[in-house]
């Protein structure tokens, strides 16, 4: 059975303050009782004194006799006597311990052989039964003892008193026993309310909740424990909210592992299989080179489709490498102030043929800006771009590439009347290999590996790429990249 700690202290408190009373009143019972048998001992010692010396004087002022006879003659005067000198009951015994006068001759007597025998060889006795005390002191005469005198006292009084104190103390003991189970039960309620609070933070600590309000405010040992009780919790939760971070960390670096593992594994599937494609169409032709050595149209198409084949082939390795590169190296990046709108115009002046070849018009609208940049890396950037806004674009189509200046970053933009590109893959052909129409790819000498690289070689560089929808048909490619200005001062201050 569980018993609240409020009553177990309680009890405790009661059984503590009762055990205090039953001792004290032990003790003064004890004292009371001492005292009241010296005061009797002491009075019925002076009575016995007063009767020895009435004796006396009564033996001197009768007839010399015989200690014997005086008795026998005078034992019942003398037994008044003292009676009347000491307001008790009196009587006196000779020295066979026959009974020779007797102040009152009615009262019963308990019996007092034993007690008498002691008082006839001189030796003072007393004897207590019920409320009355039996005293017997010698009786001396001229040559010794002549007998026994004897007091009969009342003890109702002291007896009456005694039992007074005594049901004080039982009134005060129970007294105290309520008003002390009471008391400390609502002391102690108090205090265990204190304890049953950190009980339940304990308990919902055990259960993963922490503490949210403040420790509770005490100057004690019980506020102590609160604090203590407070803080752990919040050491516990710190902990555990790092332990979770670190675990989330962990889960998400071992699933960019596994993502990476499984691109790997596709890049280098993909790898194979467009190798072969070229490799298949070469060795063909290597193989009806063998069988028709003379036929000079054959020869004529297999220099043409090997070249191409091969010119493919070069391509394909130069990106993969490049990829790889970027990839697995921290890529070589040769920063410089490169005049933005200089190099667009380059790039457009050499692809202006190209597009011309096609029936399309290049538009440009172009605002300056100096980038810190790779130069390589945006030429290779752009050329990608604006390749494949010529290759993807449709009969008499047109491109625009515009570029300008915005809150410190500058906005290039690419955009073509071509084909367009289904918003479902816009994320998928970053990856490399990813083509939306394979042979219209292969026809305009794609690989599927452009995208993925320029896409790389923007994040290298701190850009951004995104691809939009034109406003009829056709792709927008938009690039930004930050200004960086203290970058120049930098640089400048290097020079210096
Ligand atoms: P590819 O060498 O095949 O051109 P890219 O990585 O450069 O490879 O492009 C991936 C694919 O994205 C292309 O095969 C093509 O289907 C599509 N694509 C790229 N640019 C455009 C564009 N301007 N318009 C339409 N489709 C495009």
């Amino acid at each position: 059975m569980k018993i609240s700690i409020k009553l177990k202290l309680s009890i405790v408190l009661a059984g503590l303050l009762i055990a205090t009373v039953g001792v004290l009143s032990q003790l003064v019972l004890q004292g009371i009782e001492r005292n009241q048998r010296l005061a009797v001992e002491n009075e019925l010692a002076k009575h016995s004194e007063i009767a020895n010396l009435r004796a006396r004087q009564t033996y001197l002022m009768y007839e010399r006799v015989e200690d014997r006879i005086f008795l026998q003659r005078r034992g019942q005067e003398l037994a008044m006597d003292i009676s009347r000198l000491s307001g008790l009951t009196v009587i006196i015994y000779n020295a066979e311990g026959r009974e020779v006068g007797n102040s009152l001759q009615l009262i019963e007597m308990p019996s007092v052989e034993d007690t008498l025998s002691y008082a006839l060889q001189g030796k003072t006795a007393y004897q207590i039964s019920g409320e009355s005390l039996v005293y017997m002191a010698p009786l001396y005469g001229s040559s010794g003892q002549i007998g026994v005198v004897q007091f009969h006292y009342s003890l109702k009084s002291n007896q009456a008193f005694y039992q007074a104190i005594e049901r004080l103390f039982l009134t005060a003991g129970l007294v105290v026993l309520v008003a002390g189970f009471l008391l400390g039960y609502v002391y102690f309620h108090r205090f265990a309310a204190v304890i049953y609070k950190l009980r339940n933070a304990a308990e919902s600590i055990r259960q993963g909740s922490f503490l949210k309000q403040q420790p509770i405010k005490r100057g004690d040992e019980l506020g102590e424990l609160s604090q203590g009780i407070f803080y752990m919790s919040r050491e516990m939760e710190h902990h555990i909210k790092a332990m979770e971070d670190e675990q989330r960390k962990l889960k998400l670096a071992i699933e960019k592992l596994q993502a990476l593992e499984q691109q790997q594994k596709q890049f280098i599937g993909n790898i194979s299989h467009e190798f072969k494609t070229p490799l298949t169409s070469i060795k063909a032709y290597v193989d009806l080179l063998d069988m028709y050595r003379d036929d000079p149209k054959l020869i004529e198409e297999a220099h043409m489709n090997i070249g191409k084949e091969t010119e493919r082939l070069h391509e394909m390795v130069e990106k993969v490498l490049q990829l790889s590169a970027l990839e697995k190296y921290d890529f070589e990046m040769q920063p410089e102030p490169v005049e933005i709108k200089e190099l667009l115009l380059d790039i457009c002046g050499r692809m202006r043929g190209k597009a011309a070849k096609f029936g399309l018009g290049l538009e440009i609208s172009l605002e300056p800006a100096v980038l810190w940049a790779d130069r390589e890396s945006l030429m290779h950037i752009f050329i990608n771009v604006i390749d494949n806004a010529i290759k993807y674009n449709v009969p008499d189509g047109h491109i625009k590439v515009q570029s300008e200046v915005d809150s410190g970053r500058v906005r290039i933009q690419v955009i073509d009347t071509g084909i367009g590109i289904p918003e479902e893959v816009r994320d998928k052909i970053f990856e490399p290999f990813f083509t939306v129409n394979k042979d219209r790819s292969r026809g305009s000498g794609g690989t599927g590996l452009g995208l993925s690289l320029v896409k790389r070689l923007v994040e290298k560089q701190r850009g951004e790429l995104t691809i939009h929808s034109g406003d009829q048909q056709g792709t927008i490619f938009m690039i930004t990249f930050p200004i960086d200005a203290e970058k120049f001062t930098t640089s400048k201050q290097a020079e210096m």
